[in-house]
């Protein structure tokens, strides 16, 4: 028999990239996969429900909050604020479950400091000139917001080399495969697991 505290598998991206739809569709095939629902100032886009696509919170709320030290970590994305709730994360990691966030590039260098053991993957689009073209078929951005993102897109993907794993997505199935083959991989780490001996059957 073996036990194992649980895994938190940090997934970043700059916009455009895919990383939304990624996610999605591995928490549809991986079984016993969290999600961390993060907490927010901005407002909610249409469709999207309070309490399961984020905590929609006013800014007063978030400080209050974060002087607290409630959250794992915090970041400012795009003009507003975004947190990981740390009891959420810490109660599911105790419990042995797995633990999936979609979250920045600042967040994410300060959970590989809190969580050392914490795996950590980065998303890109094949090139700068498919990301652009991403977002412009998305339509919900202006040309200055588009300018924005892809600035900051740049700056964040020059930091990928703090990511445990790269995923270039071309395709949409192929990255998906790809991330749940990481997953799986990484629950199989002995260094992952507690043995217990007694349960073992030894051969004489
Ligand atoms: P959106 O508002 O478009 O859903 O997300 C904008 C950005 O905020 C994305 O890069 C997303 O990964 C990031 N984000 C979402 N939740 C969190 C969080 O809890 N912490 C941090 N640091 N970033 C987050």
């Amino acid at each position: 028999m073996t036990s194992r505290r649980g895994t938190l598998f940090v997934v970043s991206a700059p916009s455009g990239a895919g990383k939304t739809t990624l996610c999605r569709e591995v928490r549809l095939r991986v079984s016993d996969l969290a999600y961390s629902v993060s907490f927010t100032t901005r407002a909610p886009r249409p469709g999207e429900v309070d309490g399961s696509d984020f905590h929609f919170v006013s800014v007063h709320e978030f400080r209050a909050h974060r002087d607290r030290g409630e959250f794992a970590e915090w970041a400012q994305v795009h003009g507003n604020y975004y947190a990981t709730s740390a009891v959420a994360i810490d109660t599911a990691l105790a419990r042995g479950r797995d633990v999936l966030l979609d979250i920045d590039t600042q967040g994410a260098t300060q959970l590989r400091a809190r969580y050392p053991e914490a795996v950590l993957v980065f998303i890109v689009a094949p090139s700068l000139a498919e990301l652009e073209q991403r977002l412009r078929e998305r339509g919900s951005d202006g040309e200055g917001e588009i300018d924005r993102r892809l600035r900051r897109a740049r700056e964040e993907i020059s930091l990928w080399k703090q990511y445990d794993y790269l995923i270039v997505n071309r395709d949409v199935k192929e990255a998906v495969d790809q991330l749940t083959a990481i997953i799986t991989a990484e629950r199989a780490r002995t260094v992952r697991l507690t043995l217990t001996l007694a349960d073992l059957e030894v051969p004489n």
